[in-house]
């Protein structure tokens, strides 16, 4: 691996990437700068955002620039406003050592009078949007006659926002332009069509494979139905605690509904869509920036160019309907050598269309399960637990008050201590998750259980029915698992969907309550009031006694042998 000093950037330069704790230059950085510091040649960078190409064209563009030189001498073209003011930072950044040099973002949605008086200070380096650089050419207020250097930074989301027109306009007026910089993470064929007609002989660096999602992502997905896709986001959400998250809608109107509910119930998230007016747009970004909101919703739209360090998961509320939108939704977490987790939130249907982005990206996907209402549970309290062992107890005055506490909890042992704390965290979500259910879409195939039809009473000969359809998985499943010897009992409870359990949360509240696993159950059969449940006969009666005369929700559980009543 290569230094920043061995890839020849002045010392300036090395200091101040070194003040921002840079230690190697990324890939595309060690291919681009050597190249870039010539000052002379075309080049085209296909890389993802994240992985470092701001710095790859920014420490070269320092470089060549006349610091003595008051006028603009280099372009650098970016879609969005956000990725406009993220490129400025960022160079301000590595000018740290630099004074005599000046840079400027101009965007639109802010007083244009503003950015031209900047502009007349004598600015070397101007990081722009096409529609606002257009206006300030037209108004005169740019000169594009001695612009040496032109950038076209995320060329390809600039052609997806239908800037071509415009781009094609700057670089035919710029007539000194010495060399010209196009970074893309794709290359469909109009760049190529302008790289042809506007560059000469570029020097071409891949960072990765093309269209391929970052290495350092976990790719995951979640099977669910239509219905449950809200809940099924919200308990994602649970079961990640120190989530710091964007998650995507196709719409707005989803992003705007999904972020009302969720504030709703207690959740930091805000909606970043088309109609926000600009004031509201900073307002959001800001807020998540300093992670006073820990969950971002948007639009592809909306967040383009959004360049936020230490996402530490994407969700995919919904797929995208194109391949190239999921690189870039994922490429917003992972970035500069962290990792980070894509989840997709999908129908059974939508699976296909998921193995074929698998299949673009080059990356293996994950199939795991929507985390059961105790998994988030059981996540919250040790997470909980480590945030309490960890907090800074050395500023406060607690050493005035611990006597008296001492006092106070005298009676206490140490367990009880913790379980009142857990409580007054918990209460909420051990409520909510109480019946939690089952959020997985099962597949059917593969579970004959769910596909039988229900039965249309509790008759025995049902029971007999289901008995035969189930045989051959359940011999395999009984080989050496100790569930039993695949005859089943079938038992009668007087609990129904009445008592507000889905079919999952009544499966799981009985193993529960009788500590046996989901092997000893055959089929179930839910009614308003009651059930029927057939029990492997070798833990039929484990289930009885520890079920039967138990209550719920102060009623009397009764649970008894459904043949002999
Ligand atoms: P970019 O692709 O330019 O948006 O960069 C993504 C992130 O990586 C930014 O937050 C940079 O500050 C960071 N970064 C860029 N180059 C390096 C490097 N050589 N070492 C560590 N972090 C870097």
């Amino acid at each position: 691996m290569m230094t920043f000093e061995e890839i020849g950037i002045e010392e300036r330069l090395v200091k101040a990437v070194t003040d921002l704790g840079y230690v190697n230059p990324t890939p595309i950085q060690e291919k681009a700068i050597p190249v870039l510091l010539g000052g002379t040649t075309d080049f085209i960078g296909l890389a993802q955002t994240g992985t470092g190409k701001t710095a790859a064209f920014g420490i070269p563009l320092l470089s060549v620039i006349n610091a003595s030189e008051k006028h603009p001498q280099a372009l650098v073209v970016c879609p969005t406003r956000e990725l406009c003011m993220q490129i400025v930072n960022e160079i301000e950044l590595f000018k740290k050592y630099m004074p005599a040099i000046q840079v400027i973002a101009v965007y639109g949605g802010t007083s244009i009078g503003m950015q031209i008086r900047d502009i007349k200070r004598g600015v070397q380096i101007v990081v722009a949007t096409p529609g606002r650089l257009i206006d300030l050419i037209e108004r005169k207020a740019i000169n594009l006659e001695q612009i040496k250097y032109v950038v076209l930074d995320e060329a390809d989301e600039m052609l997806n926002m239908g800037f071509q027109e415009d781009i094609e306009f700057i670089l035919q007026n710029t007539p000194k332009r010495e060399s010209t910089w196009l970074f893309s993470a794709t290359m469909p064929a109009e760049i190529r069509r302008v790289s042809k007609k506007y560059m000469q002989s570029p020097v071409e660096v891949t960072v990765g494979k093309m269209n391929t999602a970052n290495k350092s992502i976990d790719h995951q997905f979640y099977v669910t139905s239509a219905q449950h896709r809200y809940e099924a986001l919200k308990r994602l959400i649970d079961f990640n605690p120190g989530i710091y998250g964007i998650i995507f809608t196709r719409t707005k109107a989803d992003a705007q509904e999904i972020a009302e509910r969720l504030t709703r119930e207690g959740y930091d998230i805000d909606a970043l869509h088309g109609d926000l007016t600009q004031g509201q747009r900073d307002k959001v970004m800001g807020e998540f920036r300093e992670k006073t909101l820990q969950l971002l919703i948007a639009t592809d739209v909306a967040a383009r160019g959004i360049d936020v360090k230490d996402i530490t998961h994407v969700i995919n509320y919904e797929l995208p309907d194109d391949i190239e939108v999921y690189t870039h939704r994922s490429g917003r977490t992972g970035r500069a050598g962290n990792t980070g987790i894509c989840m997709s939130i999908v129908h059974s249907r939508e699976i296909g269309r998921l193995r074929q982005i698998e299949r673009i990206v080059q990356v293996p996907f994950h199939k795991l399960e929507i985390p059961t209402g105790k998994d988030v549970c059981r996540k919250q309290f040790f997470h909980f637990m480590d945030k309490l062992l960890q907090a800074d107890v050395s500023h406060g005055d607690y050493e005035t008050y611990v006597p008296m506490l001492a006092e106070k909890f005298a009676d206490l042992s140490k367990e009880e201590i913790l379980k009142r704390v857990a409580a007054l965290e918990f209460d909420r979500f051990l409520k909510y998750y109480e019946n939690a259910e089952d959020l997985n879409a099962r597949d059917r195939a593969r579970e004959p259980r769910e596909r039988r039809p229900l039965a249309s009473s509790g008759a025995a000969g049902a029971a007999g029915q289901g008995r035969d359809f189930r045989r051959e998985p359940r011999t395999r499943e009984t080989n050496g698992a100790g569930a039993g010897n695949g005859e089943y009992m079938r038992l009668f409870v007087n609990l129904g969907t009445k008592d507000g359990f889905y079919k999952a949360s009544f499966l799981q509240f009985i193993l529960d309550m009788s500590d046996l696993r989901k092997e000893v159950l055959g089929r179930i059969d839910m009614k308003e009031m009651n059930s029927w449940i057939e029990v492997d006969r070798n833990s039929a009666n484990q289930m009885i006694q520890s079920i039967d005369g138990k209550k719920y929700k102060g009623r009397r559980i009764r649970m008894n042998d459904a043949n002999s009543r």
